[in-house]
């Protein structure tokens, strides 16, 4: 772990770093809030996110990794693949699970509750990217865990999907715009900032698409991919969440009556 605060931290503060500078280079859609305000509410809901993920979750993916690897547990192992087919076919089936939870955190009422948190940002940048309630990310330590297991994935290859899918969020949620030909390109095979921007609209029917986290196959091969809405004209949030919300008021969200998201006031 310690080991992986080094490199994974380093991957993750330059994805971040680097998606940063380009949104504020060639940014890709106007702007609806102050940045500073924005900032201020999600730079406090990272950093509790992000003890949440370095003191909760990681540890417990390496415990379970490293439990199922001495029980010789998971998929991959029985099927005795040569490592280097394992490692990709790992890489793939933890994306593939992430898409189904993310799927499931749209779909399951009490799941929700937690991760519409993310969702009530009213723009999108990589302030967004780790903008998580930390008890989103509590309830993901039991997913993540079973994920881990039943595949039959080492701690290594963990970390090194955890690191990728951490900077994969930063660039996805980044408000980055890249020339259309060289994002086309890219979102064959990655969620690219268009792409998951549509996830971010305030309609009901392009929030409830384009789920995946790393590639982009699993909205294709689920039939919940949605492109094609110029970023410009997207109106990102929830209807039901039109004013800022301050952090206390976040970190209460989950556990007060719910608003109907998708129902306008
Ligand atoms: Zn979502």
């Amino acid at each position: 772990m310690t080991r992986f605060d080094v490199w994974g931290g380093a991957v993750i503060a330059g994805a971040v770093i680097v998606c940063f500078a380009a949104e504020h280079r060639r940014p890709l859609r106007p702007r609806s809030r102050p940045l500073g305000e924005r900032l201020a509410t999600n730079a406090l809901m990272v950093a509790l996110a992000a003890l949440t993920l370095r003191l909760a979750l990681l540890p417990a993916a390496v415990a379970v990794a490293s439990a199922g690897e001495r029980a010789g547990v998971g998929v991959l192992r029985w099927l005795a693949l040569p490592p280097t087919a394992a490692a990709v076919l790992a890489f793939l089936l933890l994306d593939w699970t992430v898409y189904v939870w993310h799927r499931l955190n749209h779909r399951a009422p009490f799941l929700w509750r937690f991760h519409l948190v993310h969702h009530t940002d009213l723009d999108l940048d990589v302030s967004t990217a780790f903008r998580f309630h930390a008890g989103e990310l509590l309830l993901s330590v039991a997913w993540r865990s079973a994920q881990i297991l039943a595949i039959g994935v080492s701690p290594g290859p963990a970390l090194v999907y955890e690191a990728a899918l951490e900077a994969a969020t930063a660039f996805h949620h980044s408000n980055w715009r890249l020339p259309l030909a060289l994002e086309r390109t890219l979102n064959r095979v990655l969620v690219t900032p268009r792409m998951h921007g549509i996830h971010h609209s305030i309609r009901e029917a392009e929030t409830n698409s384009n789920w995946s986290v790393i590639f982009s196959w699993w909205d294709r091969l689920h039939r919940t991919r949605c492109v094609g809405v110029p970023a410009q004209t997207l109106r990102i949030g929830l209807p039901a969440y039109r004013a800022p919300l301050g952090v206390l008021r976040l970190l209460a969200l989950p556990f007060v009556r719910q608003r109907p998201a998708f129902t306008p006031r």
